[in-house]
């Protein structure tokens, strides 16, 4: 958990960049700060890493000060992923994935199998990928495993400043599914930095908007979407349609019993049962009925007819809170 108690920045005594945020992100949440450019978010997020030091107020995590941890503790502990692609261009994939386990000095069995298991998670096979350079690997490749590399020493929190904004299009989407895949394994702590609406309210658990330091309003998609606090929230979403989201989406729930298991990749599309509400819907477009796979095997059937049984619902109950 890390909570912000009456934070403020300045520098040099100038005019403050933050000003009294108070704010709580809890544990296992992918919390999202948006906000025009120049609002304070990236110094809102890298106060939580001692990269700025705040002028007032208190920052916890764990219920303790952010100051009375060790700071090279605390930086190996919250993984960090930065707009520009940052990988050390001389060093192998594998040996950036490596580096915080490295200085945490894990012992080399233990990193190479962490490295392998990162880089399968994203659907780059190790034994391809792992000896290349940087420069060898597309864009959308390199913020992949700059986002693994944040999670290989396993840290409990993870800071991410606008990390897909540099992408084209479709990486960006690809990576954004992508990580909420990811989330739901590792159910990490995330504070994800945006100024694109549309993303945020795909993946944010939570919210904040902030405008020349403040927060505006904090809230879940659903609520800024439907309750905005003010004329400047509603601005700012704007045009943008609330994506289709369902927070506990589950598709093994969904799943039938298929009349005999047929081996992945014979007859039927597979998916995988962590797969987003947004991919199995496209799956699903062209496909009747699609297998379902979990850790390479098959788990059962999904049928078009059953997935938009639930979506109807889900929608259904979703019109009913709002006209409450
Ligand atoms: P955002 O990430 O929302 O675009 P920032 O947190 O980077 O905003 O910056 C907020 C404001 O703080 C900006 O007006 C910026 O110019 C100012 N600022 C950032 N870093 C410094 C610094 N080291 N010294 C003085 N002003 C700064
Ligand atoms: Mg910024």
């Amino acid at each position: 958990m890390i909570q912000f108690q009456n934070v403020s920045k300045y520098f040099n005594q100038g005019t403050p960049i933050v000003k009294a945020l108070d704010l709580t992100i809890n544990k296992g949440e992918f919390f999202i700060l948006i906000g025009p450019s120049g609002s304070g978010k990236t110094t809102t997020l890298k106060m939580i890493n001692r990269l700025i030091d705040l002028s007032e107020g208190t920052l916890l995590i764990n219920g303790k000060k952010i100051s009375d941890y060790d700071i090279h503790e605390l930086r190996w502990n919250i993984g960090y992923v930065l707009q520009q692609i940052a990988l050390f261009p001389h060093m192998t994939i594998a040996e950036n994935i490596a580096i915080v386990p490295e200085m945490k000095k894990w012992d080399k069995e233990k990193i190479d199998e962490r490295v392998n298991e990162l880089m399968k998670l994203v659907g780059l096979e190790p034994n391809i990928y792992g000896q290349r350079k940087p420069r060898e690997l597309s864009g959308g490749q390199q913020q992949r495993i700059g986002v693994i590399r944040a999670l290989a020493a396993d840290p409990e929190i993870i800071i991410m400043d606008e990390p897909f904004s540099a992408l084209d299009p479709i990486s960006r989407e690809k990576l954004q599914d992508d990580i909420l895949t990811l989330q739901k394994t590792i159910k990490k702590t995330i504070v994800f930095v945006t100024h694109d609406m549309q993303e945020a309210l795909k993946l944010g658990d939570r919210i904040a908007i902030m405008k020349d330091g403040e927060i505006v309003q904090v809230g879940t998609p659903d609520e800024l979407v439907y309750h905005p606090a003010n004329d400047f929230v509603s601005s700012f979403i704007g045009k943008t349609e609330p994506m289709l989201r369902i927070a506990d989406f589950d598709l093994e729930l969904l799943l039938s019993q298929p009349e005999s298991l047929t081996p992945i990749g014979v007859g039927m599309e597979t998916l995988s049962v962590n797969s987003s509400l947004e991919r199995t819907l496209q799956v699903l477009f062209e496909h009747e009925q699609i297998s379902i796979e979990r850790d390479g095997e098959i788990i059962g059937v999904l049928h078009r007819q059953t997935m938009l049984q639930y979506v109807l619902n889900e929608l259904r109950m979703r019109v009913g809170n709002v006209n409450e």
